[in-house]
């Protein structure tokens, strides 16, 4: 049994008790506000979703700086992939859930290859995940797919022992050929499986696919009859160039896009991210910060700041995506795209959760003595979210007990 007292939960002071990875009591402080030594005083927060992850990528942290998407991958990242091993892959992927619990993440949203590796690094880390087979049309070719298919059940067992679900993720519609997308979204609606992807994450991405195929990539993928298949599974990374027609089919099928602003930046890609018309037609979106080698590091904190700053400044309106809705995209919404539990902190839920010490000088104007508890709440998020980085975070607790 864990004890945590003295923990602002929604800007009240509360103890927490954890048993089991599960929260079994929230109580009202036994100490009064005004007594406890603000060192001692901390707020909790919801375990983050980082929806967009190459996790083994920390290995090549920082590669090709300065080079657009296509050189980038070709140049700076395909070569090097080709030389990782299982044990590089585990390695990496070890560094990548450190890197994720220590600025509060508790689940993530993979794809990659030699994925038993990162189920193994995602067990000993404790946290949630859906770890996909990155799967390009050589795959068809070298016997990847295949192995992955036909041990499909193997798999899944091993997955589930690492609290983890696994999927297939097709890499692009650049680099995977519309029958064999078709191919595997019928496999990820017969095994019910998630179907993430990177999509319209750049210009030319959409302006290759209009000349090829007549349309735009969502309209491409809907003549293919992908999200008549796997529907609200579907999950697109980036998703940013996009007209109304394709926000449209994406809406009607609930399906779910991941905004990654630091790794658009940083490639150029673009940082127009049409998020409140994407909210408003129905599309789930969520947050993540991409692999190592496009978004440096792996802090969701930082990727919050940045999803908020770019929508106020694209739209010259500061009001838009305030703390508490950029905080949801990061936890509500990502837990719903993953099917994972709801992850609010109260009693009979999993312990899945945050704490940050008030013992930093960054957080010095909060007034915890006179302010209500929705001003209390408000103010820290505020803080935490546009002031501070994941390094604000003190301790990160998930309810899987690592072996
Ligand atoms: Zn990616």
């Amino acid at each position: 049994m864990q004890h945590f007292n003295n923990i602002f939960i929604d800007g009240m002071l509360s103890d927490i008790t954890v048993c089991d990875g599960i929260i079994t009591d929230i109580a009202p402080s036994k100490a009064e506000t005004g007594t406890v030594p603000r060192s001692d005083l901390a707020f909790a927060i919801p375990g983050l979703v980082n929806m967009h992850t190459h996790s083994a990528m920390t290995l090549l942290r920082s590669a090709g700086s300065g080079l657009p998407l296509f050189r980038w991958l070709n140049e700076a990242i395909f070569p090097q992939e080709a030389k990782l091993t299982p044990e590089k892959v585990f390695e990496g992927s070890v560094d990548a859930c450190n890197e994720m619990l220590s600025t509060g993440t508790t689940a993530f949203n993979d794809m990659y290859f030699h994925i038993e590796s990162t189920f193994q690094a995602a067990h000993k880390s404790g946290m949630s995940a859906n770890i996909a087979l990155s799967v390009t049309d050589a795959d068809f070719e070298n016997g990847t797919l295949k192995k992955f298919i036909n041990d499909f059940e193997h798999y899944t067992t091993v997955a589930s022992r690492c609290n983890a679900t696994t999927s297939v993720a097709p890499h692009a519609i650049y680099t995977v050929s519309g029958k064999h997308l078709q191919y595997l979204a019928d496999f990820a609606k017969e095994h019910d499986t998630l179907f993430h992807m990177h999509l319209s994450e750049t210009q030319k991405e959409r302006e290759d696919c209009i000349k090829q195929h007549g349309v735009p990539p969502v309209v491409y993928l809907d003549q293919l009859g992908i999200f008549d298949k796997v529907g609200s599974r579907f999950i697109g990374a980036h998703s940013l160039w996009l007209d109304k027609t394709e926000i449209q089919i994406l809406g009607s099928h609930h399906a779910t896009v991941v905004h990654c602003p630091n790794s658009n930046l940083k490639l150029g890609s673009g940082y127009r991210f049409l998020y409140t018309e994407l909210r408003d037609a129905g599309v789930n979106v969520t947050l993540g910060t991409d692999g190592c080698a496009s978004s440096d590091n792996l802090d969701m904190i930082e990727a919050m700041k940045l999803m908020s700053l770019l929508q106020k400044g694209y739209r010259n309106d500061p009001s838009v995506l305030p703390a508490e809705e950029v905080l949801a995209i990061a936890t509500t919404n990502g837990r719903k795209a993953l099917r994972l539990d709801d992850n609010t902190i109260k009693t009979g839920n999993k312990a899945d959760f945050s704490i940050i010490s008030l013992n930093n000088p960054i957080f010095k104007n909060i007034d915890i003595i006179n302010s209500t508890n929705a001003q209390r709440h408000s103010d820290f998020l505020n803080h935490l979210i546009y002031a501070t980085h994941g390094n604000a975070i003190s301790q990160t607790i998930t309810p899987h007990i690592a072996i």
